[in-house]
């Protein structure tokens, strides 16, 4: 832990000091330009650094992070930075991460006032409200871990709908989204199996996604109930 601001520059003088020693000419090659193949949307959770947990460099993912890891259709933010991404950096697969223990998540679920960050927050509780049914039919313990997954699932949509992605998958670009989560108490990344890389793919995925959540949460409930495909995509319509 940083005990001052001072350690901070001492520890980047140190960093860049070896990466220059290990790698001569690391810096002035990433001066040119930047390549990376990876965008990632994750949460502003200081556990969830993006290129840590992943083992990427600088110059290596292009990163877009807030609260809760939410698209919201006219956020410019995160429009903005995806559309750089996909049609100047060119991106292969873009990742949505949420993760586990996700406060923003957690204050959708309770319905918690904590401020500003309310309104924010209202486009999980939208989420949640969609999938109430879903959610209500778990046992209340693994609801907030289920809804994280369900909120990135949904986000994953709300990227794949996005002007840029369409007009993208249009002109034939190859690009994929991602939806990702992240288990901040053992470090490992969970792949949900909502890989969208054309609009064509998106509502068979998106079913299959959240029929998967409810199988993979509710398998720990006492009496485990069998969730048939239908069953369960009438579940997500609700
Ligand atoms: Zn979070």
């Amino acid at each position: 832990m940083k005990s001052s601001l001072a350690e901070l520059f001492a520890h980047n003088r140190a960093w860049a000091a070896q990466m220059e020693a290990e790698r001569p000419g690391f810096f002035t090659s990433l001066v040119k330009q930047q390549t990376p193949k990876y965008m990632w949307i994750g949460c502003s959770d200081s556990r969830v650094p993006a290129n840590q947990i992943t083992g990427l460099e600088p110059g290596e993912v292009f990163v877009h992070r807030n609260v809760a890891n939410i698209v919201v259709h006219s956020d410019l933010n995160a429009l903005s930075a995806i559309q750089f991404a996909v049609e100047r950096l060119k991106v292969k697969e873009i990742m949505v991460v949420g993760h586990y223990g996700c406060s923003g998540v957690q204050a959708a679920l309770d319905g918690a006032r904590i401020g500003l960050a309310d309104n924010w927050i209202r486009h999980i509780q939208d989420v949640r409200h969609r999938h109430r049914h879903l959610l209500d039919s778990l046992p209340e313990s693994v609801r907030a871990n289920a809804l994280c997954e369900i909120n990135v699932i949904e986000q994953v949509v709300n990227v794949s709908v996005s002007t840029v992605l369409v007009d993208a998958w249009a002109r034939g670009q190859q690009v994929t989204v991602h939806g990702w989560s992240f288990g901040v108490h053992d470090g490992l990344l969970q792949d949900l199996q909502m890989s969208i890389a054309n609009s064509d793919q998106l509502d068979d995925l998106y079913r299959l996604a959240i029929d998967r959540v409810w199988t993979n949460w509710n398998a720990d409930t006492v009496t485990p109930r069998i969730a048939s495909s239908e069953n369960a995509a009438s579940i997500a319509k609700g």
